[in-house]
């Protein structure tokens, strides 16, 4: 038992409900004492009893370039040192905003926010008045954040309304959300040709990366395109994930699909809090106080933060980037799954980009029940023994897996040698 961690996670339970302010840093899914950071360098972190880990959570998806880079961390030092916040605006937020929209064609404007969850919550807001409807469409397995209507999972029947999936969200707030399953095309026509008109937008992980990493079907996504264009429906890509970490355009980029709307979070506020969500200028214009749906924040493009954010973004645009960041990503899956092959456990793996999926299952997942049918009890055993051996993967079978462009191949060989011995393990 890791004696220090483990007092800090009795102590945290004391004042904080669970010990974390996040539910999933509580290792629920896989049991054991969550481990308490004190300092990150590169690709590793070390826990309260100095214990050293190479990372692949990469704080869930932002530290892209590696912890602590210095040009990051100079540019906040910077920033903090003529003010912390202004509640006016700056010329950061126009270089932000500019450099957002150039690299990413979909957006026409874009405004800054603090997190995913209030990206995806103000860009559901902005459809909703934008188009005058009520309803909106999310995919079971995707996640958007804590706001109440995305809070949902699937009713009895398709066309039926959706149950809260949180005590506290109140039946008639889930009433307008419809939630289908990933990848489904027939659920999609079928809910499009009976309620089509009544929608208001459809949100979805273009890429998804919170029911373990689960790649939509081409087709199905332009169908998703044809089907909104055709209802008059806007049509909501939350990158919040994906944006600048599947490649330089996101996953839009990958898909060659132009959402509506796009929310973005996590790279492009480099390890500090910083949300977006942008698009179509016609739909971006209906925000106050240009139009007529409410929209603010306190900290909106906060100085340091968005110093934090810009300095991340501008180091992404180095040539060659994306194909070295996803090279590395490659050899860690190709590694683990000739490893796993040899020892003969039924494992897949995936990756795009700079963000992966390890699955205990011999095909890789298409739906989510295919992802609840691997071996959950097996990744919980491996999590352990890689946790031990000193490699820090994502605490939970459902969730996608990142890599930073500080993860060498000397990091990533360091990762194969443990995972040999896990998979050895969990064949004896
Ligand atoms: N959207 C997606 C795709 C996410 O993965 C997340 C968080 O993991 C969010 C939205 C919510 O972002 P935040 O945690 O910054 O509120």
């Amino acid at each position: 038992m890791t004696s220090r961690n483990h007092q800090l996670f009795e102590r945290a339970q004391q004042t904080i409900p669970g010990g974390v302010n996040s539910p999933v840093r509580a290792f629920r899914a896989v049991g054991g004492t969550p481990r308490f950071i004190t300092r990150a360098a590169g690709p590793y972190f070390w826990d309260a009893d100095d214990k050293k880990y190479i990372d692949y959570i990469g704080s869930w998806g932002p530290m892209i370039l590696g912890h602590s880079h210095p040009a990051v961390v100079a540019a906040v030092q910077a920033a903090a040192a003529t003010g912390m916040s202004y509640g006016a605006p700056t010329e950061a937020e126009i270089e932000m905003a500019e450099l957002l929209c150039a690299c990413l064609p979909s957006l026409e404007m874009v405004r800054l926010v603090s997190s995913g969850t209030e990206a995806t919550m103000s860009a559901i807001r902005l459809a909703r008045g934008f188009t005058g409807r009520h309803a909106i469409v999310k995919f079971e397995g995707c996640y958007h954040g804590h706001a109440d209507s995305l809070l949902v999972k699937a009713g009895s029947g398709l066309l039926t309304f959706g149950n809260p999936t949180s005590a506290g969200v109140p039946p008639e707030f889930a009433q307008h959300t419809r939630v289908l399953a990933y990848n489904d095309p027939t659920q999609l026509e079928t809910l499009f040709a009976e309620q089509g008109n009544q929608l208001a937008c459809v949100i979805i992980e273009p890429i998804a990366g919170n029911m373990n990493l689960i790649r939509p079907n081409p087709d199905y996504m332009q169908r998703l395109r044809a089907l909104c264009d055709e209802y008059g429906v806007v049509l909501i890509f939350d990158e919040v994930m994906t944006g600048f970490r599947v490649g330089p355009q996101g996953a839009q980029g990958h898909y060659g699909i132009r959402p509506d709307l796009t929310t973005l979070g996590k790279i492009i506020g480099g390890g500090m809090p910083v949300g977006a969500f942008g698009g179509r200028a016609d739909i971006m214009q209906a925000i106050a106080p240009l139009g007529s749906v409410y929209q603010a924040g306190t900290l909106s493009g906060n100085p340091v933060a968005v110093a934090a954010g810009l300095t991340t973004l501008k180091l992404l645009q180095a040539p060659g980037f994306y194909a070295q960041l996803s090279q590395q990503t490659q050899s860690l899956i190709n590694g683990l799954q000739s490893l796993a092959g040899k020892y003969g456990i039924a494992f897949s793996a995936d990756a795009v980009g700079g963000m992966f999926g390890l699955y205990f299952s011999a095909q890789i997942p298409t739906t989510l029940a295919a992802v609840q049918a691997s071996d959950i009890a097996r990744f919980n055993r491996f999590f352990h023994l890689m946790l031990d051996g000193g490699v820090y993967f994502a605490p939970s079978a459902y969730e996608a897996g990142f890599v930073s462009i500080q993860h060498d191949e000397a990091v990533i060989a360091q990762t194969l040698t443990l995972a040999e011995q896990a998979f050895a393990t969990l064949a004896s």
